[in-house]
């Protein structure tokens, strides 16, 4: 599953405490500074589709080449971001936080 890095999980449900102390806020996407350290829930945390629902709904997203532009610009955050996100992120293909997919990862 695809994050949209809308970070209305890690605000809300953080095993850590909500909101969770390890968001990282670029622009108006959030990233987690401790990604290859986090917690089993966030590494699990998943939907049953390509693309997280609540961050589409969250965000207000409807049109699916509006969620790609979404998805790029987080990677491309990623890859030019501050070096405390780059240092924990995982590697470009599976992205930051509830990056990329959960189930990959993983947040
Ligand atoms: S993925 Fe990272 S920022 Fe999000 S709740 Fe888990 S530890 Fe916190
Ligand atoms: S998985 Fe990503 S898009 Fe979904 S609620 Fe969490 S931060 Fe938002």
């Amino acid at each position: 599953m695809y994050c949209l890095h809308c970070g209305d999980c890690c605000k809300r449900m953080s095993p850590l405490g909500s909101p969770c102390k390890f968001i990282i806020q670029i622009d108006d996407f959030i990233f987690c500074s401790v990604y290859s350290k986090r917690p089993k829930e966030c590494v699990n945390h998943d939907f049953p589709s390509r693309y997280c629902p609540v961050g589409a709904m969250t965000l207000g997203i409807n049109e699916i080449s509006e969620i790609h532009k979404r998805v790029d610009r987080g990677y491309e955050l990623l890859e030019n971001g501050a070096a405390n996100i780059k240092e924990s992120a995982p590697q470009p293909t599976t992205a930051a936080l509830c990056s990329e997919e959960h189930s990959k990862a993983t947040s």
